[in-house]
């Protein structure tokens, strides 16, 4: 028995670290060497319950990431600041963790619990003879496995493999994104709309801010663009991203599951990417090891992830489309 996860970002190493709780043996196939570039910094405090489950909050705490206790927004109208929330310990705080170092502390306690980390690429699946993922093929060789777990992020790897449909929620969205270094002194972490999109500024590392520009497609920034306010800051240059709002048919079935940006994508408006990867991870994972140790129906946990993943990526369509409609954004006006 082994499962194999595609993806060793936030929700493969999410997955991994479940599933050697229950046991299960576990090989990670990452195709690139870490640590290795991924935006999203900021992490929403939902986060670090499901940090704690993992048994990696000491390694975070250790990383001396900025902390945030909520987000300015100037979200059709002036700015005001929207703290996250408290409760008798205090108001909750968000990270500004940088991913590569994030990811990479995932990974390493993965591996450190005793996950195979194989180097490679998913080219392929493996059928058995009833049809059911029974592996993958890799750049190194196939690999059996009872389960596959996609985690490869917006690549959607076994979605395309297995020709499960992507279904867009919202008119084609790209996200502009970079980097600068020097003194700014508005506060962050910051989000404002305009007419044509929403930008956003957070203070990543002393001094270094990373901003990013939503737009549709037919909008987007050109490639010397920089939010006003950071223009006279040293600029890396910057990149671009699909965030179209998007969600595979089906995320669960004989043999596999998908979670993560796998699975479903949303624009980063809400901060949620990393905390939807790794609780979809472990949620994935805890049903492999309901059907493979205490013996439930595979097709329920298939079903009992379908319809989780379907509700809360419906929920959160609602919330933004109603953010959008009051922003009066990309054809979301009421
Ligand atoms: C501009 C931008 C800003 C964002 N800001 C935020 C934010 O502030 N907060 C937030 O929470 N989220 C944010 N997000 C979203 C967040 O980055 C993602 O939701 C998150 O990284 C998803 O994690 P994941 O583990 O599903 O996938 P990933 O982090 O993408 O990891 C996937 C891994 O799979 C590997 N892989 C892919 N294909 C293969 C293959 N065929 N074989 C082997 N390995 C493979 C990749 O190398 C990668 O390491 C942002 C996204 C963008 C684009």
């Amino acid at each position: 028995m082994q499962v194999v996860v595609i993806g060793g970002g936030p929700s493969g190493a999410a997955a991994a670290l479940t599933l050697l709780d229950a046991q299960i043996p576990v090989t990670i196939v990452e195709r690139k060497p870490f640590p290795r570039f991924r935006p999203g910094e900021t992490l929403h405090p939902g986060i670090e319950p499901l940090l704690a489950r993992l048994g990696v909050t000491h390694q975070l705490e250790s990383a001396g990431y900025v902390r945030h206790s909520g987000v300015w927004s100037g979200w059709g109208g002036a700015m005001q600041f929207v703290p996250y929330g408290a409760d008798t310990n205090g108001p909750w705080r968000g990270y500004q963790a940088i991913r590569a170092d994030f990811d990479q502390r995932l990974l390493d306690s993965a591996r450190s619990r005793g996950a195979q980390i194989l180097a490679g690429k998913v080219s392929g699946i493996v059928f058995n003879a009833s049809n059911e993922v029974a592996g993958v093929m890799t750049s190194e060789g196939p690999v059996a496995a009872t389960y596959v777990i996609d985690c490869s992020g917006g690549a959607h790897t076994l979605a395309r493999q297995l020709r499960i449909p992507i279904v867009r929620h919202s008119p084609q969205l790209v996200a502009r994104f970079g980097y600068v270094t020097g003194c700014f002194d508005d506060p962050s972490p910051s989000i404002y709309s305009d007419q044509d999109g929403w930008t956003w500024v957070a203070e990543v590392e002393p001094n270094r801010f990373q901003w990013t520009r939503v737009t549709e497609a037919l909008n987007r920034p050109d490639l010397t663009w920089i939010p006003h306010g950071l223009r006279d800051l040293e600029a890396e240059p910057s990149r671009s991203a699909d965030v179209t709002w998007r969600m595979a048919e089906a995320v669960a079935g004989p043999g596999y599951f998908l979670t993560g940006d796998a699975a479903a994508v949303l624009d980063p408006s809400s901060s949620h990417g990393v905390l939807r990867a790794i609780m979809s991870g472990m949620m994935a994972a805890h049903l492999v090891a309901r059907h493979l140790c205490d013996g439930a129906d595979a097709q329920v946990c298939a079903l009992t992830y379908q319809n989780w993943l379907s509700s809360w990526f419906r929920h959160d369509v609602e919330e933004m489309s109603r953010a959008y409609r009051a922003a009066n954004l990309f054809g979301f006006a009421s």
